[in-house]
């Protein structure tokens, strides 16, 4: 992702606050309301997580249009399958003259009892170029593990509200630098067909999670998230007790949230883009030292506790609660 200050201001934001009433419609009356069936935050296992994120490692790199993405991309796919989830490799092609490529979303759908849609979202890929050898635990690897463990709670749970989409991205690093045919290959090719498909009105939010791995989780919300998701957001780490590691970033950042944004959904990036070896430096990001070693369960287990708060609280429309 690339950060910006001030490309934000720029940006239309679709203001969702309080047009978002949950998935079941607006019923007759109270005696007709069946209570909404929550999802519990606490099922979501740290110590899994991390193990998914040490099977995904063990692939090797898994840059855009190499062996080891179509690995990393079948991988996904087979860990959702075995979950009973139905699962889609969308295989396309994008990029530009000698560097058009190949790549891959493994796009899962857990389908829900009405037609809201939240869409759960992380890249997979890796950074090109850093090293032969660059794996990137935190960076992809953490939010991959994260969405796995997520796709098992929501596949042993009751059956949700509104469905619910789990999109592995392909292509989100850029090889050179960020353009429209250089990075965020895969989340601009669900946005369009969801555009192109019609199920784009149907989102209640898209939850993009990126570099949550980090053992000294510092999430700053990028500022050109939906301003509605971000108040879910800290309300949830309030409720998790760890409200003081998220804050709202005085800058924007283009990562895989942007081109829903684009395309009229409400979106945010969960992201913790303070990855280094003191507080305030993000020296480990895209490097070799962004390894196992720097990432815990801890951190993946609150930030997808936090998710299926927000899940809860998207699923039964109580999203215009603010700071
Ligand atoms: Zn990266």
């Amino acid at each position: 992702m690339r950060r910006s200050l001030l490309s934000y201001v720029v940006l239309i934001i679709p203001c969702f606050a309080c047009v978002i009433i949950g998935c079941g419609g607006r019923p007759n009356s109270a005696e007709t309301i069946p209570a909404p069936v929550a999802l519990d935050p606490a099922s979501v296992d740290g110590a899994r997580a991390f193990e998914r994120v040490r099977e995904l490692l063990a692939i090797g790199p898994r840059s855009s249009g190499t062996a080891g993405a179509e690995k990393a991309a079948n991988h996904i796919a087979s860990a959702l399958r075995s979950m009973k989830i139905e699962t889609e490799i969308d295989e396309f092609e994008d990029g530009p003259g000698d560097r058009r490529g190949i790549y891959r979303n493994v796009v899962g759908i857990i389908k829900g009892k009405t037609a809201g849609l939240i869409v759960l979202g992380s890249h997979y890929d890796t950074k090109a170029g850093i090293s032969e050898s660059f794996n990137g635990a935190n960076d992809s690897g953490s939010s991959t593990g994260l969405l796995l463990e997520l796709a098992r709670v929501l596949s042993v749970g009751p059956k949700p509200e509104c469905s619910i989409m789990l999109a592995f991205f392909d292509g989100e690093e850029c090889v050179r630098e960020y353009s429209e045919n250089d990075g965020l290959h895969g989340s601009r090719r669900l946005a369009r067909r969801l555009k192109e498909d019609g199920r784009a009105a149907a989102v209640l939010g898209v939850i993009v999670v990126d570099m949550i791995g980090d053992k000294r989780l510092n999430v700053e919300l990028p500022r050109n998230s939906t301003p509605s998701l971000c108040s879910i957001v800290f309300s949830a780490a309030r409720e998790e007790g760890a409200r003081s590691a998220f804050r709202l970033s005085n800058s924007a950042v283009l990562d895989d949230h942007v081109p829903f944004l684009a395309a009229g959904m409400p979106a945010v990036d969960i992201i913790d883009f303070q990855y280094g070896s003191t507080p305030g430096l993000n020296d480990y990001w895209h490097t070799e030292h962004d390894t196992l070693d720097k990432i815990s369960g801890e951190s993946m287990q609150l930030v997808g506790r936090i998710v299926v708060r927000m899940i809860n609280s998207l699923m039964t429309g109580n999203a215009t609660r603010h700071e």
